[in-house]
């Protein structure tokens, strides 16, 4: 399982682990939600071109 690995406020890292489809847990999703939903629109537009590919 990946690992969150934001940087916490503690000086450490986040050893939650990520939600499936992001690179962050639940807790700093929030913090990165721009860079999240870029992640989620290019998966999204890969997987429809895979289909697309497929029905062909
Ligand atoms: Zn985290």
């Amino acid at each position: 399982m990946a690992r969150c690995g934001a940087p916490t406020k503690a000086g450490g890292r986040c050893r939650r682990p990520v939600v499936t489809g992001t690179s962050r847990c639940p807790v700093h999703q929030g913090q990165w939600s721009a860079y999240g939903v870029a992640q989620r629109k290019e998966k999204e537009a890969k997987e429809k071109k895979r289909k697309i590919r497929k029905k062909r």
